[in-house]
């Protein structure tokens, strides 16, 4: 789009591929997020002096916090993002419900206020039927999600779920949600204009995820039918226009075995998995995102949305998944990421890069498309067979084992997935195996280079042996 970047950092992140892709940097002092990205007052100042017309906040950090986008207006910038008033709206879910409630979109059976009391909750957890979700008003990232089986297990996790709230949040109300079995999590990205168009570009299915929080997504869901998605469609373009939402958004839902849907939360921001919607649409979404804000109207319309072919996302992280996925820090020795046609690789990271303990563990994200989820698959086995990291540890072996489960591949998973087909422990073999096979097949490359060099060791001999003759014949 021809515009000018400013890009931020921490002293962690001073060589970051961020900086070194963007027009200027501006240095935030400090490591942790709390002394430099979450520091509201510096980046805002740094946007001013450096001469910014907009903010883009991502999606992480404060890219849903309603008082940085306020912040960000009163002081003459624009905020990339919904006006400070939806993302207050619909950022504490208990209110989101509400919203919901009123508009007669279903939600998942549960509270509508924060519960405070052991007595309080297990009477209402009695009502709704064990097992129980314990969640955060104030939530995100699966923080202070405690799944309660029994009564008796009740008061404990309530209190360690409000103790987690009130670490990350700052805030530590908590409520209740009946524990849906085998849900599978699908969600639809929405855009909103300033002149009161909204419209939805179909839906994702995040369904593989591990410890409630995504790993793969892909759109079309293999479960999604023309109908089911203009029904969610529909029901997630009312929900946001009901707080005269602008720009992109996306609303969750979980979608039980009989193919009925729950609203579940509003993320009032770009979506890590925003790729896969790009890929199918055609839509950049970042560009319709600085569009909206720099007061364009949207130039489709909903009939104008269309959708071609399927495609998968992968979230290559720094984590062991043979050791519990433990974060695996270090200096990439080798980081090479694959190429080749429908293969989209988002990366933060270059060979010789640290990858350090401050951050979030994403890498890259591998995108792949094909005409069809086969294909898909398919395309990703591959990308991901050439993707090479060496240094630090990465999820690209579990990811591999994930495309080829036949149950995957038949499309029949729910958000249990990870935990009923991932056993660590056959993992670990597996990978013990793969180990041995490229031991063995590393001695079989050295004894082929032995003999190799053996013959151009020959060569070489006939050839010097050549030339000394001639150089003997012309000397005499
Ligand atoms: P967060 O914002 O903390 O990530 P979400 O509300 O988006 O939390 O839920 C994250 C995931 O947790 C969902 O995709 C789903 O797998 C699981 N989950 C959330 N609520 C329920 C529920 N009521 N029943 C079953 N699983 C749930």
């Amino acid at each position: 789009m021809g515009i000018q970047t400013v890009a931020l950092f921490s002293e962690a992140d001073r060589t970051s591929m961020h900086v070194r892709m963007a027009d200027e940097g501006f240095s935030l002092t400090g490591n942790t997020p709390g002394e430099s990205y979450l520091r509201q007052d510096l980046v805002v100042d740094a946007a001013k002096r450096s001469g910014e017309d907009a903010i883009h906040p991502g999606y992480g950090f404060l890219s849903e916090n309603p008082a940085f986008a306020e912040k960000v207006e009163a002081s003459g910038l624009k905020f990339i993002g919904p006006p400070a008033s939806a993302i207050r709206a619909l950022g504490d879910k208990t209110a989101a419900r509400k919203i919901a409630d009123e508009l007669m979109i279903p939600t998942v059976p549960g509270t509508r206020e924060a519960i405070s009391e052991d007595d309080e909750a297990a009477s209402i957890a009695a009502k709704i039927g064990y097992p129980i979700l314990l969640k955060a008003a104030a939530g995100g990232g699966g923080k202070g999600m405690r799944v309660v089986k029994d009564r008796e297990q009740l008061a404990d996790a309530l209190r360690t779920s409000k103790s987690e709230t009130r670490n990350a949040f700052g805030d530590d109300r908590v409520y209740i949600e009946k524990y849906l079995q085998h849900p599978r999590h699908i969600e639809i990205q929405v855009l909103a204009d300033g002149a009161g168009n909204t419209i939805f570009l179909g839906e994702r299915e995040c369904s593989i995820q591990r410890r409630h929080q995504k790993v793969m997504e892909e759109t079309p869901s293999p479960i999604v039918d023309e109908s089911l998605r203009t029904e969610m469609g529909r029901a997630a373009v009312r929900l946001v226009r009901s707080v005269g939402y602008r720009n992109a958004g996306t609303v969750e839902f979980l979608v039980d075995e009989h193919k009925k849907f729950y609203f579940l939360e509003v993320n009032t921001r770009l979506q890590v998995e925003h790729p896969v919607t790009e890929l199918v649409t055609g839509i950049d979404l970042v560009r319709q995102q600085i569009l909206i804000s720099d007061g364009h109207d949207l130039s489709l319309t909903q009939d104008e949305v269309s959708r071609r072919g399927h495609a998968i996302e992968c979230r290559i992280c720094a984590e062991d998944p043979e050791n519990n996925f433990f974060p695996s820090t270090g200096i990439l020795k080798r980081y090479s990421p694959p190429h080749g046609p429908r293969v989209r690789v988002d990366s933060g990271f270059c060979e010789g890069d640290s990858v350090t303990i401050f951050y979030d563990p994403l890498m890259a994200k591998v995108i792949t498309w094909g005409q069809n989820r086969y294909e898909a698959i398919d395309g990703m086995r591959r990308a991901l067979e050439e993707f090479t990291i060496q240094g630090v540890e990465s999820t690209i072996p579990f990811c591999l084992s994930v495309l080829s489960n036949e149950r995957f591949r038949r499309g029949e998973f729910d958000t249990s997935f990870v935990d009923e087909e991932f056993n660590p422990a056959v993992f670990h073999a597996t990978s013990e195996r793969r180990e041995i096979a490229a031991s063995v097949a590393a001695v079989l490359i050295q004894a082929g280079a032995r003999q190799q060099k053996a013959a151009i060791t020959d060569h070489q001999d006939g050839e010097q042996s050549a030339w000394k003759k001639q150089r003997l014949e012309s000397h005499h």
